[in-house]
């Protein structure tokens, strides 16, 4: 029970700390006072595969950030190659043992080692040593071992972590939520902290109403202004954030509650702080993901009008230099992102939030890098150098010379190549033996559909409408979505767009309409949810026909079907909106009519649904999920989750077989159109329409006017050989390699 208490007392106490290096000094000292032992050491694995002394209590203070093993080398070295303990005693007459010059280890008498592992793969060394000859007790090694599982997850987050001095360039991961990459100085966004008022009575109760109205005003008057700041950058969905906002500002629940919070005896700050923390939790209890992040709003809106009464503005004065910024922040704020010019900011950082936090919306809208989700905003100051890498979420603080120049290398890299391939716009996607590939575009947000006609995408290959859902208070009515659909009609004209019917459940919740599930991927989701509600359903058809009229370009995309009836189904309902928008008078016309394949028992349905379908999408997300039993959300399984997986290129190959036996036109929309090692699989199978997120058509084109189809079938042959995905990937990055892909 002891040792249980002093686990979690010595994990909690490294969590806290400063810095990596706080944080392993920490426990390496903890644990030689609650061991007895002389000396705990913890060495990781180097990029050179070495073994780096990273801390330690015992062994000279030198030698730490200095000393190295060289791979493979010593007990530790015994430890990593064996991956298990060694618990020993006169440690230097064991085969394996190696002198570390400098380190005086000639002198220890016992010594045990344990593996740090992540990944399957060794990452580092955890060791103990004493003067005195004593083998440790089955209790301690097994401390050991767990202390050590315990430090392999926190070391594993340093991705970067370098030894160089005591500024040490660390990586935080967070949740990716703009691609791109931001190099800057932090400026942090400081929220004047309503939560961390002191409740107090009111002196005048009047006065505190009269001070109460005026502030919402005053606030309110500053979003107009913030909106006003951002001006032509906000797309509709961007709009409707700040009108948000207005709608909390005003919503008579939060403007009563205060007043009858200073009625009943508390100054404003108490008042305020007990309504926002009650709406607050509120949304924070709920399970669904965006209703969560909507907590996240409300609080921001406390702390702004805490900081308006107080007088102060919400961020820090920018400073005057005209280098550029990465805000930083526990919650970087939509109106934190308005109050600095465009062309100054680089990158954001925010430690709460989530990938469907408004600030993220916002982000990807103006095109800037940006992480949410960081953890603890510890030990970050304004001024301090760091790099936003939106495409794999990592935050890089401090980060040294090699870095930066790397990661300038990388963006000036990302910017020359944009430019480069934006000539190829207007080529068409061609192979150099004939075959003319369509390129089409995905998208949600009305935010992301310019970016897809300026990269040249020849239609939308799909159009998630559960985003506009999603940012919406409530269900869009007939006429909001006409709206939202004829300007994606219109972008679109003489194009196919194919609009996907409301793909909710499942990971994809509505903040408005939560489902609570005990498995939700394999609940109530996709056509289920809408053929449940029909009504639902036929607003939402009729609102596609109406927005096609004129343009003749509308595809429906059905999702997660998995049974005849909901075809039928489905068609009835198409056919009651036709008929019931001819009576009033619409001159509609009959859309095509398709089905994303994205479960598996989609597929070998194919023949007995030819009669209901005009097209075909492969969804290879969900269909990757569902054939490998892997969560794509879970980070946990992300290594297994892979759509080069054998299973799944045998089974689209089958799709694609299928769908030219019934003459069905295919295409596939998943995130393997824009993986170019799996575009060449795919083009080798014979699918000859992908359509993919806006920024990744350029260089996709240019693969696909860089091969011929002889060679794609000769890769995708070569990767139906292999054994498992990641032997699949390698081989595939080694061709892409050969192909110089920009
Ligand atoms: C898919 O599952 O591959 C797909 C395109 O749909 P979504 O990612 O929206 O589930
Ligand atoms: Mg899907």
């Amino acid at each position: 029970m002891t040792v249980i208490l002093e686990l979690t007392r010595i994990v909690q106490a490294a969590a806290e700390a400063e810095n990596p290096a706080a944080q392993v000094k920490l426990v390496v000292d903890a644990i030689h006072h609650y061991m007895a032992m002389d000396v705990c050491s913890l060495y990781l694995v180097d990029e050179q595969g070495d073994m780096a002394l990273v801390a330690s209590h015992g062994l000279g203070e030198p030698a730490v950030g200095k000393a190295r093993l060289p791979g493979g080398a010593g007990l530790v070295g015994w430890v990593a190659a064996k991956r298990h303990p060694l618990n020993i005693i006169d440690p230097a007459s064991h085969p394996a043992f190696y002198y570390l010059p400098g380190s005086e280890e000639e002198q220890f008498r016992s010594f045990c080692g344990v593996p740090l592992v992540r990944g399957g793969a060794v990452i580092g060394v955890l060791t103990v040593q004493s003067r005195v000859q004593r083998q440790l007790t089955a209790e301690e090694e097994a401390f050991l071992v767990t202390l050590g599982a315990q430090l392999a997850m926190v070391v594993a987050n340093w991705s970067d972590w370098q030894l160089t001095g005591m500024v040490v360039t660390r990586a935080l991961k967070g949740i990716r939520s703009a691609p791109g990459i931001g190099i800057g100085e932090a400026h942090l966004c400081r929220d004047a902290s309503l939560f961390s008022v002191v409740d107090a009575p009111c002196k005048d109760c009047e006065a505190a109403l009269e001070s109460w109205r005026r502030l919402v005003q005053d606030v309110q008057e500053d979003v107009r202004r913030e909106q006003a700041a951002l001006g032509s950058a906000l797309s509709h969905e961007v709009a409707a954030i700040f009108d948000a906002y207005q709608m909390l500002l005003g919503d008579p629940a939060l403007l009563s509650g205060v007043e009858q919070g200073i009625r009943g005896g508390h100054d404003l700050p108490s008042a305020l702080k007990a309504v926002i923390h009650h709406y607050s939790e509120l949304f924070l209890a709920m399970e669904d993901p965006y209703l969560r992040a909507r907590s996240e709003d409300i609080q921001h809106l406390g702390n702004r009008l805490y900081g308006a009464w107080l007088g102060t503005h919400q961020s820090e004065v920018l400073p005057q230099a005209s280098g550029r910024v990465i805000l930083v922040g526990n919650q970087v704020t939509v109106s934190d992102i308005a109050n600095v010019p465009r062309h100054r900011l680089a990158g954001i950082a925010s430690f709460k939030g989530s990938a469907l936090s408004h600030t993220a919306v916002l982000s990807n809208a103006l095109g800037i890098p940006a992480i949410m989700g960081l953890g603890e905003l510890r030990g970050i100051a304004n001024g301090d150098p760091m790099i936003v890498d939106g495409n794999t979420g990592q935050l890089i603080l401090h980060p040294n010379n090699a870095i930066e120049v790397e990661y300038r290398n990388l963006s000036a890299a990302e910017k020359r190549l944009k430019g480069r391939l934006r000539k190829l716009r207007d080529e068409p996607a061609v192979t150099t033996d004939g075959h003319r590939i369509e390129l089409f575009a995905n998208s949600g947000l009305l935010a992301d559909i310019s970016p897809g006609l300026a990269n040249g995408a020849e239609g939308l290959g799909l159009y998630r409408t559960e985003i506009p859902f999603m940012i919406s208070d409530t269900f869009p009515s007939e006429e909001d979505q006409v709206r939202i659909y004829s300007q994606v009609m219109q972008a679109y004209r003489g194009k196919p767009v194919h609009m996907r019917i409301l793909d909710i459940g499942g990971d994809k919740p509505l903040p408005y309409f939560p489902i609570r599930e005990e498995n939700p991927a394999l609940g109530w989701r996709g056509i289920r949810i809408c053929l449940d509600n029909t009504a639902l359903l036929i607003t939402q058809v009729r609102a596609m026909l109406r927005a096609a009229i004129g343009f003749d370009n509308l595809h429906i995309l059905l999702p997660m079907v998995t049974a005849t009836s909901e075809l039928v189904r489905f068609r009835a309902v198409l056919e009651d909106a036709l008929a019931q928008l001819q009576t009033e008078g619409f001159e509609v016309t009959q859309p095509y009519v398709g089905v994303m394949v994205e479960v598996p028992a989609a597929i070998s349905q194919l023949p007995l649904w030819r009669e209901y379908l005009d097209f075909v999408s492969i969804g290879s997300n969900d269909l990757s999920q569902y054939l490998l039993a892997v969560d794509r959300n879970n980070p946990r399984v992300s290594s297994v989750y892979d759509h080069l997986h054998p299973a799944v290129l045998h089974e689209i190959s089958r799709v694609v077989e299928l769908a030219e036996a019934l003459k069905l036109p295919l295409s596939l929309c998943g995130e393997m159109s824009s993986d170019p090692a799996a575009v060449i699989l795919l083009v080798g199978m014979g699918i000859r329409r992908l359509s993919m997120s806006a920024a990744r058509l350029p260089q996709i084109k240019w693969l696909i006017r860089n091969i011929d189809t002889g060679y794609a079938r000769r890769l995708l042959a070569e990767a139906r050989s292999l054994p498992d995905s990641s032997v699949i990937r390698e081989t595939m990055n080694r061709h892409l390699q050969d192909l110089q892909l920009p």
